[in-house]
């Protein structure tokens, strides 16, 4: 691509879309995006329906980790699905895929699939619930774990992130500071009675790629004992993406129930909750319901076991480790030549990019003194020079992501930094 791109068949699209879909869209997220229409996902490519082709480092908002359209894992879906998809009954493959799941994770003993996140989220919070008959949780500030009502709050805060939300549909949760030990301690002494579960990203990769400090979540495990509480890890970005076996693998603390999805099924729409077989088999008893008509579907399975089966096979860690490490530094460097305050931070197969002082950021409260504002425009922007991101700020890597996309990629984001609007 020389110049920018045009989007007059998408154009025409937005427009259509508009009449019969609120927005244009299926997700809320996407209101944000530029209005393109993609035709087709390959590797770590995207093609739009004006012929523009995009180095894709959004990855469908994470779950196309090993790239678009991975052959192995449509073959073995395909394959599969030939026999029928959905049986309202077992399959083995739903076996085989726990046994995958478990063996990857090390740490938990059961799992059980559903169809997305949220619902993983929701059905850890019941689970931990029944276990300890409380009714609060914990979380922490900046976490993202879906949209429904006891979850969902307004950009970090406490307040409902929609209309139609009741605030009495938060009172059951109490937010604290993340990477804050302190702050977790007091929360739990003054309310640690009633507390069921506290729940974080182990890695807070949803509000800018933050490491947890050192010490942090091993403090937060004793904590949890200390107080009878079920310690959840929602794992839905960083669970088979930063290792095999996630946070816990790469940090050394194995939670009591963990969330899944995105990475672990090649795109596919599959989630997990894993855990702890005391606390997991109370599902099996029927005393705590988790239900739905798809979940551990013959194609969630297949893909589950084809996408696990490749990073175990041919573990691309190292190699989407270098790409993300090459490209984080490339931008910068960019950013410099360019004067512009161009900065990167966490890890590199989900870092977060935005502009402002270099300085690393630990929380929600300092990852707002960074010019969040203006880098979603240039991530936008990024969008006409085909760089496909998120405008709030985190880049995904992919196993299909190589030399000639780092170099394209910062080719494109060099031009665009010369763009008069930046
Ligand atoms: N938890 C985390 C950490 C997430 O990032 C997300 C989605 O981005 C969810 C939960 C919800 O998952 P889903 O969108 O599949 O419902």
């Amino acid at each position: 691509m020389t110049s920018t791109a045009s989007w007059a068949n998408s154009a025409v699209l937005t427009e259509r879309a508009r009449v019969t879909i609120p927005g244009g869209v299926n997700s809320n997220i996407r209101l944000a995006a530029p209005p393109v229409f993609f035709e087709r996902g390959r590797g770590a490519r995207l093609l739009d329906v004006d012929g523009n082709d995009y180095v894709d480092y959004l990855l469908g908002q994470g779950p196309n980790f090993l790239g678009h359209a991975t052959e192995a894992v449509t073959e073995a879906v395909t394959a599969a699905v030939g026999r029928g998809m959905v049986y309202g009954a077992q399959s083995p493959l739903e076996v085989e895929a726990a046994e995958r799941i478990v063996a990857a994770l090390g740490w938990a003993e059961m799992v059980r699939l559903s169809m997305t996140g949220t619902e993983a989220v929701q059905a850890a919070l019941r689970l931990a619930r029944a276990a300890t008959g409380r009714h609060r949780f914990v979380r922490f500030e900046g976490h993202y774990h879906g949209w429904l009502d006891n979850v969902l709050v307004a950009a970090g805060g406490g307040a409902p992130g929609s209309l139609g939300q009741l605030a009495s549909h938060l009172t059951d949760s109490v937010l604290v500071p993340w990477n804050d030990a302190d702050a977790l301690a007091d929360a739990l002494n003054a309310h640690g009675d009633t507390i069921a579960a506290v729940i974080m990203e182990p890695v807070m990769i949803n509000t800018g790629s933050m490491e947890p400090v050192d010490g942090y979540l091993a403090r937060v495990r004793q904590l949890c004992d200390e107080h009878g509480i079920v310690l959840i890890f929602d794992e839905v970005i960083s669970g088979f993406r930063i290792a095999p076996g996630g946070a816990a693998q790469r940090y050394g603390v194995a939670p009591d129930l963990a969330t899944y999805g995105k990475a672990m099924a090649g795109g596919w729409p599959v989630a997990a909750l894993a855990g702890r077989a005391e606390l997991m088999s109370r599902f099996g008893t029927g005393e705590v319901n988790h239900s739905g008509t798809f979940n551990g579907s013959v194609m969630a399975a297949a893909a589950v076991i084809a996408t696990l089966d490749i990073l175990a096979a041919d573990p691309p860690y190292e190699r989407i480790s270098e790409h993300g490490a090459a490209l984080k530094a490339g931008l910068v460097d960019l950013g410099e030549r360019h004067g512009v305050p161009l900065r990167t931070q966490g890890l590199p197969m989900a870092f977060h990019a935005s502009f402002g002082s270099p300085e690393p950021v630990t929380d929600y409260r300092s990852l707002q003194r960074l010019d969040l504002a203006s880098y979603s425009e240039f991530a936008a922007m990024l969008a006409r020079y085909g760089v496909w991101v998120a405008r709030r700020g985190i880049w995904y890597v992919s196993a299909a992501h190589g030399e000639r996309e780092l170099t394209d990629t910062l080719e494109r984001v060099d031009r665009a930094l010369s763009d008069p609007a930046v």
